[in-house]
C-alpha cells in the first residue's frame, strides 16, 4: 500500500507542480522533486506531513519556515517561491531545487577539508546568516545537514542555507511569534549552544555557537561533543571546554588563527562569542593576514562532578598563537547547592545519573529542561521549546514529532539515543472519598482517576488539569510534573441543576490544590493562569478554496 506520502507522487499541486519523487524526509514533513507544468522548472516541495496538517500550530510553524526563508533574500539562503494546500488536506511549500549534497555528507564522505576550502564555505554561511539576523529570523538548527552544498558556474562549494523550520522570527518589537507552543524536541545536540540547552532566552548567537561546531567539524571530521545520550551531550556542551581542533587534526591543517575563531564561536557564555555572523565572518576572512585578534576567553563553568575539581576552562591550545589562555582553574565543589532542579533531575536520573549542577551565579537559568506541551495558553516560550530535551507532548501526534527529532541526530557513528519522551512522571489527585476523574485541560484526555497515581510526560511546564466527579463542581488545578507528586483537590458539592451532556467546565483560578510557588523551580516566564479552552481549528481545505490558509508571504 502506498503511504500518504507516496501518494502524491505524479499528483499536480496548485495546477501547476507535479510532483517527481521523494526527495528527503524531515521532522515535520517530506521533501520532494516537482516541475512546474508550463516551464518545466525542477522545484523542490515541501509537504507538511499529513498527520500534522490538522494541529493549526503546526502549519503556522510549517508555513513560517516558508515565510522566515522568504524575508530573507539573500543568495546563500534557499528561495521559497509559492505555498499551497494538498488535495489531501496539508499544506505545502515551493523552494529552488537544490542538486547537489548537504555539507553532513560530505564531510562524511571526504573527511576533514583543508582551510582554503573550508574559509569560503564559511563566508558563506555566514554571510546566510548574517541577512537571516538582519530580517531578524535566527535559524537555531545550523548544522551540516542544512548547509547544501551545489555547483554554480565554477563554484563547486556554492552553499544553501535552509531549513528554517524552527526559526524563531523576531517583530519589531523583538516578541517573537507565538508558533512555538508544542512541546516538540528542537534543535540538534550536537549543535545546540548551552543556552539552548538550559532553555534559556536565545538571540543572534546561538547561531554563531552553531556555526562555530560545523567550523569545528569541516576542519576535524567530527563534533566537538559527543556522547552516548542527548543529555550526555547537551551537558557537555554546558560544561565541558571543547578539545582544540588541533588535537584532533594535524596541526599543520589548521592555521592556529581559524582553531581561535572555532574555540570563540564556542565559548559558553555568549558574551564572549563572536557578538555577530559578520564579526565571525571578518575573523574567517582576516585568517593568514596577521591581523585578525581573536580573543578566546577563559571561563569559569562549574564541573559537572561533585567535590574540588580542576579543569580548563579552554582546551589546550599552541602556545605560539598569542591568543587565548590556558588557565587551570580550580572550582569549588558545588554539591548540594542549586543543584539539580526540578525536571532536570528526572532526565538525568534517567539517563546514566549525570549530574547537572546549575550556574549559582545565574539563578534565572531554567534547568535543563524538560519541555512541557505548553499549549494551554501559557506564555508561549519559543526557548523552552528549542531547550530539545522534551518531548512531553500529550498528543500522540506531537510524541511522534518529538521522537523524529530525536533520531534527527547527525550519523556520526554514536548510538542511537532513546527519545527522552519516555520520562514519566506520577501524579496523584487527592480528593479523599471522591472519586472523579481527572483530564487535561488543554486537550480534555483523560489522565487518570482522582486518589490514583496516573503518569504524565515529565516536564517543567505547569500542566492545567481539571477534575470532575458526579455531584460536584469541576474542580481546575495545575501541576509542575518535574517528579512524581500528590496534588489535593477540594471539590465543591454542585449547587446549581446537574449537568446535562454538555460540558460545563468552570473556570477557577487554579489556588487550592495548585504548586506552590516556591517549589518551582526560577522560570521567566511564569505560565497565565486559567487559560481559555483551546480547539483544534478544521483542517485546511484542499487545494483551490483554502481561505483559512494563512499566507506565509504575507508580511505581518
Ligand atoms: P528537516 O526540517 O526535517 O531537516 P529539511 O528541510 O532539511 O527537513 O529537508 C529534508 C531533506 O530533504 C533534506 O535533508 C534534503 O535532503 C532534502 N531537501 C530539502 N530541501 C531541499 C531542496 N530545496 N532541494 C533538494 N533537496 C532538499
Ligand atoms: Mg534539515
Amino acid at each position: 500500500m502506498l503511504s500518504p506520502a507516496d501518494q502524491l507522487v505524479g499528483c499536480i499541486l496548485a495546477e501547476r507542480y507535479r510532483v517527481i519523487r521523494k526527495l528527503g524526509e524531515g521532522g515535520m514533513g517530506t521533501v520532494y522533486l516537482a516541475e512546474h507544468t508550463t516551464i518545466n522548472k525542477k522545484l523542490a516541495i515541501k509537504v507538511l506531513s499529513p498527520e500534522f496538517s490538522h494541529k493549526q500550530d503546526l502549519v503556522d510553524r510549517f508555513l513560517q519556515e516558508a515565510r522566515a526563508a522568504s524575508m530573507i533574500e539573500q543568495e546563500n539562503v534557499v528561495e521559497i517561491t509559492d505555498f499551497g494546500s494538498t488535495p489531501h488536506g496539508s499544506v505545502f511549500f515551493v523552494m529552488e531545487y537544490l542538486n547537489g549534497e548537504d555539507l553532513a555528507h560530505t564531510i562524511k564522505t571526504q573527511g576533514q577539508l583543508k582551510w582554503d576550502r573550508v574559509r569560503p564555505i564559511m563566508v558563506q554561511i555566514c554571510t546566510a546568516l548574517a541577512a537571516a539576523h538582519e530580517a531578524g529570523i535566527i535559524h537555531r538548527d545550523m548544522k551540516p545537514e542544512n548547509c547544501f552544498r551545489i555547483k554554480r558556474g565554477r563554484n563547486k562549494d556554492f552553499i544553501k542555507v535552509l531549513d528554517f523550520g524552527i526559526a524563531k522570527v523576531t517583530s519589531d518589537d523583538g516578541e517573537a511569534k507565538g508558533l512555538t507552543r508544542t512541546g516538540m524536541i528542537f534543535g540538534t545536540p550536537e549543535y545546540m549552544s548551552p543556552e539552548q540547552a538550559k532553555g534559556e532566552k536565545v538571540d543572534n548567537r546561538v547561531d554563531v555557537y552553531a556555526t562555530g561546531v560545523i567550523l569545528y567539524e569541516l576542519l576535524t571530521g567530527r563534533v566537538p561533543f559527543t556522547a552516548d545520550t542527548f543529555m550526555g551531550i547537551l551537558t557537555k556542551h554546558m560544561f565541558e571546554a571543547p578539545p582544540a581542533p588541533s588535537t584532533i587534526a594535524p596541526v599543520a591543517e589548521i592555521p592556529p588563527e581559524a582553531e581561535a575563531i572555532v574555540l570563540k564561536a564556542l565559548q559558553k557564555d555568549r558574551e564572549y562569542r563572536f557578538q555577530s555572523m559578520d564579526e565571525m565572518m571578518e575573523a574567517i576572512e582576516a585568517v593568514g593576514t596577521g591581523q585578525a585578534a581573536v580573543n578566546v576567553v577563559a571561563e569559569d563553568v562549574l564541573a559537572p562532578q561533585g567535590g574540588e575539581t580542576r579543569f580548563q576552562t579552554t582546551s589546550p591550545v599552541p602556545s605560539n598563537t598569542g591568543y587565548g589562555t590556558q588557565d587551570e582553574i580550580v572550582v569549588p565543589g558545588k554539591a548540594g547547592v542549586g543543584l539539580l532542579l526540578g525536571a532536570g533531575a528526572v532526565v538525568l536520573a534517567g539517563m546514566g545519573g549525570l549530574a547537572v549542577y546549575m550556574l549559582t551565579s545565574d539563578p534565572q537559568a531554567a534547568p535543563p529542561a524538560v519541555v512541557a506541551n505548553d499549549d494551554a495558553g501559557q506564555v508561549a516560550d519559543d526557548d523552552a521549546n528549542a531547550a530539545a530535551v522534551g518531548a512531553a507532548a500529550s498528543s500522540g501526534g506531537e510524541a511522534t514529532a518529538a521522537a523524529d527529532a530525536a533520531d534527527d541526530v547527525p550519523d556520526d557513528g554514536a548510538p542511537p539515543m532513546p527519545p527522552p519522551a519516555a520520562l514519566k512522571v506520577k501524579i496523584t489527585v487527592s480528593a479523599p472519598g471522591i472519586k472523579g476523574d481527572v483530564f487535561d485541560n488543554r486537550d480534555d484526555a483523560r489522565l487518570g482517576a482522582t486518589n490514583e497515581p496516573f503518569e504524565v510526560p515529565a516536564g517543567t511546564t505547569s500542566i492545567d488539569l481539571y477534575i470532575r466527579a458526579t455531584g460536584y463542581e469541576d474542580f481546575l488545578t495545575n501541576v509542575i510534573p518535574d517528579a512524581d507528586k500528590t496534588v489535593t483537590a477540594t471539590l465543591a458539592k454542585e449547587t446549581s441543576r446537574p449537568r446535562g451532556k454538555k460540558k460545563t467546565k468552570k473556570k477557577r483560578p487554579p489556588t487550592r490544590g495548585s504548586e506552590p510557588v516556591a517549589a518551582d523551580p526560577p522560570k521567566k516566564d511564569p505560565p497565565k493562569k486559567d487559560p481559555p479552552p483551546k480547539k483544534d481549528p478544521p483542517p485546511p481545505k484542499p487545494n483551490g478554496g483554502s481561505p483559512d490558509l494563512k499566507d506565509p508571504f504575507a508580511k505581518k
